[in-house]
């Protein structure tokens, strides 16, 4: 975290800039994160919300992308961007806890298009393995197909409950859901990557062709792994979790 937001009078001057933001350009609102006291680390942190149209606040160019094509990406550029005193989101330093809180809420919202995405792949697979005729027979036949079609939607059907368990037990409970929250997020991403290659599989060659959605789906899932927290970090909040648990019950 780069940027720095420092006060001058009434307003807040913000300098540097965002990387791969999801609908820059196109939102009009943007929560910010700058540093305010960068020899305090994590605490010297800030959050802001910032308008699209502030002085000093411009966007680079559209990114192009492997996947997520329908979703504009682009970096958020600020150069001595004037804000008022009052766009600045709960108390000065807050910013870390405020982005980690938001993390922890949005992680099952990454899980959930995780689940959607799957089903989609799975009624492709499905519908396509009926169609197909290979040695005289529709391919979903084969018991290697449907061996790979019941692990397909095994996958997708506990990651759709996982997402609504731990939905629902964050409404009841919003206290400590980090762990669980990126469980949440883990488990249906890495299930979408996979059940979306194994569409692309079952459809063979035309998996392959841009004639089909399933090529699609899979390029769509790659993004799931990555943002909102790479799956290796929702791994590191799981460890840490465990391993603060042990201590505290040992
Ligand atoms: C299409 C797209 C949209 C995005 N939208 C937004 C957005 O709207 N808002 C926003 O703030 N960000 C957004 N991002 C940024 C995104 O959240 C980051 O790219 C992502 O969190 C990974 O960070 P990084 O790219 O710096 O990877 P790096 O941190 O450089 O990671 C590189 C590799 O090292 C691994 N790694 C790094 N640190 C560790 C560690 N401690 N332990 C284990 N492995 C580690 C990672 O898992 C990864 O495999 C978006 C990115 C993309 C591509």
């Amino acid at each position: 975290m780069q940027a720095t937001a420092v006060e001058d009078g009434d307003s807040w001057i913000i300098n540097g800039s965002k990387q791969w933001i999801t609908s820059g350009g196109e939102a009009e609102l943007y929560t910010v994160i700058a540093m305010t006291d960068k020899n305090k680390g994590a605490r010297g942190a800030s959050a802001f919300i910032l308008e699209k149209g502030d002085d000093g606040f411009s966007f680079g160019k559209k990114e192009k992308k492997m996947g997520l094509r329908a979703s504009s990406t682009r970096e958020l550029i600020f150069r001595d961007c004037r804000i008022p005193k009052d766009r600045l989101i709960g108390k000065r330093g807050l910013g870390f806890i405020i982005a980690m809180r938001t993390l922890d809420y949005a992680r099952p919202g990454i899980g959930s298009i995780g689940v959607g995405l799957s089903q989609a792949a799975l009624d492709e697979a499905i519908k396509y393995a009926k169609e197909r005729i290979q040695f005289g027979q529709p391919i979903i036949t084969l018991q290697a197909i449907q061996h790979m079609l019941a692990d397909m939607a095994t996958q997708t059907e506990a990651s759709r409950a996982l997402v609504y368990a731990v939905a629902k037990t964050i409404d009841v409970n919003s206290k400590d859901f980090s762990k669980i929250s990126a469980m949440a997020k883990l488990f249906p991403t890495d299930t979408a990557m996979r059940v979306t290659t194994d569409a692309v599989q079952i459809l063979g060659g035309y998996g392959y062709m841009k004639d089909y959605p399933a090529e699609k789906m899979m390029r769509d899932a790659k993004i799931l792994q990555i943002y909102e927290g790479t799956n290796q970090i929702q791994r590191n909040v799981i460890g840490q979790s465990l391993h603060k648990e042990y201590a505290k019950n040992s």
